[in-house]
């Protein structure tokens, strides 16, 4: 199952005609998370010194580690990896392969992550890393021996029960095989067995589980459908818009083409298609995969950002980056919800414009943790050496997500907040119970 296009998601971004690219420069990720780390803190009366543990991650590591590329040279890469929370279980999080991986951004990804694992109740922390560089731009021996160097160079930072990592941006199943391997060839031999939890999202067949592949979209799905029912809105013959297509945006697009919702506008990095008749989601998931993007696909007619983001629908999926939706998206959407597949890709500007609209949005913390949900599945089956079914591990995700949402959606009723601030709240008013009963040492 490494099919994910992590090729996608790889090159720098082009300049958009309204110049949204994420940079620590124009937008701060880490402080938007610290504020709504805030809010919810508020709405809850939060134990201070919770709060004050909290805004700031545990460990940050940064590493400047050697490569030499194809050509003899020896190039210097610069990989992160933040531990941000380790109460409830070991630090868990994605690794991202892209151009404008930084510091901030990373801690934003983890501090997500501790939420994500509280809310979904997973003994699980929340850590996220990644290595600044364009994995489109070299070979795939470099990309290999890049992914392998980092690896060998973070050495006891992870571990199956200390930190594990899986895929993001611009990484997939592949990634997490070459990151397992020099894992395992670290330990040696009589471990070698033991430490496959030392990363989830592998291939199957070196110890992943069936349906993490499709996990995150399939948990915005779940969420989506609760939605639908809450609303009394009929899914079938409703429409859709997704921007990023890549494992997240490809696996929703596909798993709700299934309950009769049609994909009808798409875009990722290499720009944006038009086709009021619904794409084949299928057979656009295969057409990335094969060819890396989008670009060049015949069934759509090409659009601008702009008017992608303008597009009537019912659905919108961001499933690309953080920061795309500012205010002057915001304002050109034409949705009824609002399914964020990527990790905060809503700014709080433009959160602010949807809500007063009335656009429902169902956040990230909630909406794409069917990811990490799955990645337990997986981390339990190696620790037991048992394979699950499909079947198994869709009805467990399906559970999961169901409790997750209900409990969000009800607390944001009951205490008057909007699904962001309760999701994040429900987190972390779980870890609070924790701190409480240890406190702190010494
Ligand atoms: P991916 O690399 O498979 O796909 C990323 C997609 O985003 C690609 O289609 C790429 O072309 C597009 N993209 C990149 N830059 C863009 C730009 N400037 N404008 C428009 N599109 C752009 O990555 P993924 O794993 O699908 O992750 C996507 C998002 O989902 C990220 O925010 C990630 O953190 C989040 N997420 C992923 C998982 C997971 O299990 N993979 C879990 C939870 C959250």
């Amino acid at each position: 199952m490494s099919t994910k296009t992590s090729e996608s998601s790889a090159s720098i971004p082009a300049p958009t005609p309204s110049g949204r690219i994420p940079t620590a420069k124009d937008y701060d990720f880490f402080k938007v998370v610290q504020d709504y780390l805030e809010r919810a803190a508020k709405a809850i009366n939060l134990e201070p010194f919770v709060r004050t543990i909290l805004t700031q991650p545990k460990n940050e590591i940064i590493i400047n580690f050697p490569v030499k590329m194809d050509n003899g040279e020896v190039r210097l890469f610069k990989g992160y990896r933040v531990q941000h929370n380790n109460l409830l279980g070991p630090f868990k999080g994605g690794m991202r392969f892209h151009p404008s991986v930084t510091l901030d951004d990373v801690k934003a990804l983890a501090a997500m992550m501790t939420w994500k694992s509280a809310l979904l109740r997973l003994p699980f922390g929340g850590g996220k890393g990644g290595i600044k560089f364009d994995p489109h731009g070299v070979s795939k021996a470099e990309l290999q021996r890049i992914t392998r160097r980092f690896t060998h160079s973070l050495g006891e930072n992870i571990g199956p029960e200390y930190d594990i990592p899986a895929p993001d941006v611009g990484t997939n199943s592949q990634t997490m095989a070459w990151m397992m391997d020099t894992y395992s060839n670290m330990v040696g031999s009589a471990q070698k067995q033991s430490v496959k939890g030392v990363v989830t999202g592998k291939p199957v067949s070196s110890g992943g589980t069936l349906g993490r592949t499709k996990a995150t979209g399939q948990g915005c799905v779940i969420c989506v459908v609760e939605w639908a029912k809450e609303k009394n809105f009929d899914l079938e013959g409703s429409t859709m818009t997704v921007q990023g297509f890549g494992n997240v945006g490809s696996h929703l697009a596909v798993i709700l083409s299934r309950l009769g919702v049609s994909t009808v506008a798409v875009g990722d990095h290499t720009g944006y298609l038009l086709n009021p008749e619904g794409f084949n989601a299928h057979k656009l998931q295969d057409y990335v995969a094969s060819k890396g993007s989008i670009a060049g696909y015949p069934g759509g007619k090409p659009i601008t950002r702009e008017e992608f983001f303008a597009t009537k629908a019912d659905i919108f999926a961001p499933c690309a980056l953080e920061n795309q939706i500012g205010e002057a998206e915001a304002a050109s959407l034409n949705v009824k919800v609002i399914v964020e597949g990527a990790n905060g890709p809503t700014n709080p500007a433009g959160e602010k414009i949807l809500l007063e609209k009335g656009v429902d949005i169902l956040p990230d913390v909630l909406a794409n943790s069917g990811g990490v949900t799955v990645s337990y599945y997986e981390w339990v089956q190696n620790k037991r050496s048992e394979s699950w079914t499909e079947e198994e591990v869709d009805a467990k995700l399906e559970r999961a997500m169901t409790r997750a949402y209900k409990e969000v959606s009800d607390f944001a009723r009951q205490k008057k907040v909007d699904m962001r601030v309760a999701a994040y709240a429900l987190a972390l008013s779980r870890i609070e119970s924790v701190y409480k009963e240890r406190e702190i040492f010494p």
